[in-house]
């Protein structure tokens, strides 16, 4: 764990949709209506609403391209919302994937700040199926974040959710200065 002015960046190991936040973060893609990996995993714990709340979206705005963010109910998840996000797909680096991804967590992160909420918990954006380098993606995650609140806003943590514990080794060591794990839902 992290401080950033009054926000907390924390680490855990597990799977996003059991995570007690008032908003959880999808990995969509740009179609919004479900896929693989945590996308996957988010619409069957939060049930058929999701969709239908998707569907509404885009047939009013249409697609949502890479770096951008749409925002839903939570369904039966815990969290009361869910922001599906939109990562760039990895391209080999020359393509704006880094700045893409970092839009990706902002505006995700703004979006939950507009609506006052105080925990929002991202998964590993684009580097599933998305090919997007671990490393990489982990120091722009948690830069983004930490440059995000250290303007004042109504966050009060950010949970980097890893699904592996590779995956959490990485954010380990940009997260955890004594590299302890953690395992919470
Ligand atoms: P993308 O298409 O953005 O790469 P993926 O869903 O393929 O998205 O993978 C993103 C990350 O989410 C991967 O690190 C994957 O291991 C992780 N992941 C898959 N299922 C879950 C889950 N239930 N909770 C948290 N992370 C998950």
């Amino acid at each position: 764990m992290i401080k950033v002015g009054s926000t907390s960046l924390t680490l855990v190991q597990g799977d996003i949709t059991t995570q007690d936040v008032d908003v959880i973060v999808n990995a969509a893609n740009s179609g919004l209506l479900g896929g693989g990996g945590v996308d996957g995993a988010i619409h069957r714990g939060a049930g058929p609403q999701l969709l239908e709340e998707c569907r509404t979206i885009l047939a009013r705005q249409g697609e949502c391209p890479p770096g951008h963010a749409v925002i839903t109910g939570g369904g039966r998840l815990k969290a009361r919302f869910v922001i599906h996000a939109v990562g760039p797909i990895w391209r080999g680096g020359t393509q704006g994937e880094d700045e893409i991804l970092a839009s990706t967590y902002r505006s995700s992160l703004q979006m939950a700040a507009d609506r006052g909420l105080g925990r929002i918990a991202f998964p590993s954006i684009s580097t599933g199926a998305y090919g997007f380098p671990m490393e990489r993606a982990s120091r722009i995650a948690v830069a983004t974040a930490s440059a995000f609140v250290s303007a004042p806003s109504s966050l009060i943590e950010i949970r980097f959710v890893t699904f592996s514990r590779n995956d959490y080794a990485v954010y380990a060591l940009l997260l955890n200065r004594d590299g302890t794990h953690a395992n919470h839902t």
